[in-house]
């Protein structure tokens, strides 16, 4: 079950992502942002595109489909059921738990409607890995669209059930910006402090930040932990309702 990943940046802050399976030689890409940079790195790699999965139905998480099938038109693609209409035709449409393969890969579907209604995070449990597209960040979150702000704190504390080594892939770059909000709210977090220290020398390097672990984001991302008390003393919500306590930061980093 040996697989590899690519990541590289696409548009102005987004992720690519290749998942491949060593097994069978089968390649998913991840959403696709912008099909240039995701077949330069698929012929680097003399990988062949089998797969796109999609996480929701944004512009920039789609727009590279087209081009990207006229390339690989065997390429199959999946995505959220609920959101065909405006993501274009799926050959496979997937809902919560619905299973999903990459070659001998095997992963599962999560809905964690907020950033979108129907927005779908795939996690692979024997690899270890979780595709989260724009509902969890490293160090924040997405913003909440297309629900109520409660509806995306539910599918966050779904996601930190995962076991704290999955790494956690992202559909962009907003890590020093989301850190710097954190840092405000929680200046006391002492493993944010270190965090933000690899995030800067990352981000110096030009390296990316992404992927993280569940652990990183459980310890240092606030967004995950509503209803910590620790938390909730930072910012004067001490016994509210998680719920309202997500709205509260998700509102405050709205109008950051
Ligand atoms: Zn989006
Ligand atoms: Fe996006």
């Amino acid at each position: 079950m040996a697989h590899e990943i690519a990541i590289f940046p696409c548009l102005a802050d987004n992720y690519g992502v290749l998942l491949h399976d060593e097994a069978t030689g089968a390649t998913a890409a991840i959403d696709a942002p912008e099909a240039a940079p995701i077949l330069a790195a698929l012929a680097e790699r003399g990988w062949t595109l089998s797969d796109i999965l999609v996480t929701h139905h944004h512009k920039d998480h789609v727009q590279g489909i087209g081009a990207l099938r006229q390339q690989y038109p065997q390429a199959r693609v999946s995505g959220p059921a609920t959101e065909e209409a405006k993501i274009g035709a799926l050959d496979l449409r997937l809902g919560e738990h619905d299973r999903v393969s990459v070659g001998s890969l095997h992963g599962q579907v999560m809905t964690t409607p907020g950033h979108t209604a129907g927005h779908i995070c795939y996690y692979f449990a024997e690899a270890g890995l979780l595709f989260a597209g724009d509902t969890l960040f490293a160090l924040g979150c997405g913003r909440v669209f297309e629900t109520p702000l409660p509806v995306m704190w539910v599918s966050l504390a779904k996601l930190r059930q995962l076991p704290p080594a999955t790494m956690v892939y992202c559909g962009h770059e907003y890590t020093m910006n989301n850190g710097r909000f954190a840092l405000g709210i929680e200046p006391d977090n002492a493993a944010l402090h270190q965090r933000m220290q690899v995030v800067a020398a990352l981000r110096a390097a030009g390296k990316p930040t992404v992927p993280s672990t569940m652990a990183d984001e459980l310890a240092t991302n606030p967004f995950l932990r509503a209803d910590d008390p620790g938390l909730q003393r930072a910012i004067n919500m001490t016994g509210a309702e998680p719920a309202a306590v997500f709205a509260a930061l998700r509102s405050a980093k709205d109008r950051a």
